[in-house]
C-alpha cells in the first residue's frame, strides 16, 4: 500500500460534484444532477450527483475488493494515512471552511472557529485512538482463560446530516476506517460540498482505493440503497428522529448493526443560584449557534422564578446585539438557514407559537438580506415566552432560531418539566450548587449533560442520547467498539 501519492487536489468547486468510488471521482451511473443551492443568496451554484442503487453497488464492489488489505494491513498503517488525510483538512482550511459556510448558510467564522478543526481532530483522534484501543481477558481460575478477539465488521455505510456536514460526516467515517472497515458514506443532499473536497484530500493522501466510498444523492434513493444493501452490515446514521425510524424499520430485520443519533428538544436550567453573566452568555450560544441548526441547542430555557425577569432582561439585550447576515462577514453571528423549505418550517412554527399564545419578545419574523443576499434565508434569533409545557412549540423540534423562556418553582418541577418530551439528546444545567448539580444531572433524561458550559466536548466521552434522541454511542472507544464485532475465544489449561 502506498502512503504517497503524487495526486495534488485542487479545491475549486467545480459546476458538478462526482461521486468518490473505487479511489476516483465519477459522474453518476445514470447522469442525473440535483441543484445545489447557496442558502444565503438562493441561488443554485452547483450539481451533486442524485446517484442511486447502481452507484452503491459498484461502491459495495469496490469496498469489497478493498476490504482484505484495509483490515489486515495493521492499525499502524491505517493510521499512518489518517493523519495524512488529517494533514489535508488542515491544508485546505481555509477552502474548506469558505466551502462549509457557503453550501450550508453558516457563519465562515463558525466553520473556521468549530467545524473544520473538529473534521481535523476526528480524523487526527480516530488514528491515534485505534492504536490504544485494547480488549479485554477473563481469567477463570484454574480452568481457562478467555480473550475476547475484535475484528473490524467490513463494509459499513455511514450516513450524516446537513447542520454541521464535514463535522459529522468525518466522526462517523473515521473510527469506521481505523477500525478497519470499508466504508460506503453519503452526506446530506443539502450539503455535500465539503464531503466532495473531502473525497479529494483522501486521494491526495493516498487512502487506497475502495477503502471509502462517497455516494452524494437523495436519501430514499441513494441512502436507502446503503441501508437496504445485504453487504453493508453496520449502518452509522445520524439525522432526524422520523428518518432513523424508517432506517431501523429496514435494518434490523437484516440484523444490521445500528447506531443512530437522532433529534433533540433539549433543556436549558437556570437556577436562582447561577453565575448570572455566565448563565446568559452561554444560554445566547446555546440557543442561537449555527442558527440554532445544532441537535444540542437548548431550545426550552427553564428559569427558576427569583432570577426570572433579570435574565430574561439580560438575554433580550444579548441577543439583540447579534448581528444577523451575509455568512463571509467576520462579524456575522447569525447566518442564513439551510434551504427554502427549512426557512419555511421555522417560520411556520413561530406562528404556531404566536397562535398558542406566546408572546415573541425577540424576532419573530424573516430578515431581508442586503445586496448579494437579498434571497437568502435568514430569520432573527427570536425569543418567545408564555407557552404551556406540552404545547407544540416546546415540544417538537424546530432545529432554528427559535427558544422559549419557561418560569419554575422548585428543582422537582423543573425535573418534570426539562423530562417532559419524547427526546432525551442533551441538558445544559446552570448552578454553583455542587450537590444540586450531581442531583439533577443524574436524574434529568438526557445522554449528555453539561453543567455551566456548553458544548465543551471531549472526544474520548460517550456520546448519544436516550428516549427519542437515539440508540447507541459514539465516540472514543464507544464508537470503536460500534464498528468492531467482539469474538469470545476460550483455551482450557
Ligand atoms: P434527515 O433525517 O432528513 O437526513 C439525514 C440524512 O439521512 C441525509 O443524508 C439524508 O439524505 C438521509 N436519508 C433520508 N432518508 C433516508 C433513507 N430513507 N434512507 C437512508 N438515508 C436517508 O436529517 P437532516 O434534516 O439532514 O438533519 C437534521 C436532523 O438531524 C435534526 O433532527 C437533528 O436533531 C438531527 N441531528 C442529530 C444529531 C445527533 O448527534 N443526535 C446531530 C446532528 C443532527
Amino acid at each position: 500500500m502506498s502512503l504517497f501519492s503524487p495526486y495534488i487536489c485542487s479545491m475549486q468547486v467545480e459546476q458538478s460534484l462526482k461521486n468518490y468510488i473505487n479511489g476516483e471521482l465519477v459522474e453518476p451511473l445514470n447522469g442525473q444532477y440535483i441543484d445545489n443551492v447557496e442558502p444565503a443568496t438562493g441561488k443554485v451554484y452547483a450539481h451533486i450527483p442524485s446517484s442511486d442503487a447502481k452507484d452503491v453497488e459498484s461502491a459495495v464492489q469496490a469496498a469489497e475488493q478493498a476490504f482484505p488489505l484495509w483490515s489486515n494491513v495493521g492499525v499502524k498503517a491505517r493510521s499512518e494515512v489518517m493523519l495524512k488525510i488529517a494533514a489535508g483538512i488542515k491544508k485546505y482550511q481555509r477552502e474548506l471552511a469558505a466551502a462549509e459556510s457557503m453550501d450550508n448558510g453558516k457563519p465562515v467564522a463558525l466553520a473556521e472557529l468549530i467545524d473544520i478543526p473538529r473534521a481535523h481532530d476526528n480524523i487526527h483522534f480516530f488514528a491515534t485512538a485505534a492504536e490504544h484501543f485494547a480488549s479485554e481477558s477473563h481469567h477463570m481460575e484454574n480452568l481457562a482463560i478467555n480473550y475476547t478477539l475484535r475484528r473490524p465488521i467490513g463494509i459499513v455505510g455511514c450516513i450524516s446530516p446537513w447542520n454541521l456536514p464535514l463535522y459529522l460526516f468525518t466522526w462517523k467515517i473515521a473510527p469506521a476506517l481505523a477500525a478497519g472497515n470499508c466504508v460506503i458514506a453519503k452526506p446530506s443532499e443539502v450539503t455535500p460540498l465539503t464531503a466532495y473536497l473531502f473525497s479529494k484530500i483522501c486521494i491526495e493522501a493516498g487512502l487506497p482505493k475502495g477503502v471509502l466510498n462517497i455516494v452524494h444523492g437523495l436519501g430514499p434513493s441513494a441512502g436507502q440503497a446503503i441501508v437496504e444493501h445485504e453487504k453493508t452490515k453496520a449502518i452509522s446514521f445520524t439525522g432526524g428522529t422520523k428518518t432513523g425510524e424508517h432506517i431501523a424499520r429496514t435494518a434490523s430485520p437484516m440484523f444490521k448493526k445500528l447506531s443512530l443519533e437522532l433529534g433533540g428538544k433539549n433543556p436549558n436550567i437556570i437556577f436562582d443560584d447561577a453565575d448570572l453573566a455566565n448563565a446568559v452568555a452561554t444560554s445566547v450560544k446555546a440557543s442561537f449557534s449555527n442558527q440554532g441548526q445544532i441537535c444540542l441547542c437548548g431550545s426550552r430555557i427553564y428559569i427558576q422564578e427569583k432570577l426570572y425577569h433579570k435574565f430574561r432582561d439580560k438575554f433580550i439585550a444579548a441577543v439583540a446585539k447579534l448581528k444577523v447576515g451575509d455568512p463571509k462577514e467576520n462579524d456575522t453571528n447569525i447566518g442564513a438557514v439551510v434551504s427554502k423549505e427549512h426557512f419555511q418550517k421555522v417560520l411556520n412554527h413561530i406562528e404556531i407559537a404566536k397562535d398558542e399564545g406566546g408572546q415573541v419578545l425577540f424576532g419573530g419574523q424573516a430578515v431581508k438580506g442586503e445586496g448579494r443576499c437579498k434571497d437568502g434565508y435568514f430569520i432573527a434569533p427570536t425569543v418567545i415566552e408564555g407557552l404551556q409545557p406540552n404545547c407544540v412549540t416546546n415540544q417538537d423540534e424546530i432545529f432554528g432560531p427559535v427558544v422559549t423562556l419557561n418560569k419554575f418553582k422548585t428543582e422537582e418541577e423543573v425535573l418534570a418539566l426539562a423530562n417532559n418530551t419524547k427526546y432525551g439528546l442533551s441538558a445544559t444545567i446552570f448552578t454553583n450548587d455542587l450537590k444540586r448539580a450531581h442531583r439533577v444531572a443524574e436524574n434529568i433524561d438526557a445522554g449528555i449533560v453539561w453543567v455551566n458550559t456548553w458544548l465543551l466536548r471531549d472526544l474520548r466521552t460517550p456520546f448519544g442520547g436516550i428516549k427519542n434522541s437515539g440508540v447507541g454511542r459514539e465516540g472514543g472507544f464507544e464508537a470503536l467498539r460500534f464498528f468492531t464485532e467482539p469474538k469470545n475465544v476460550c483455551i482450557k489449561y
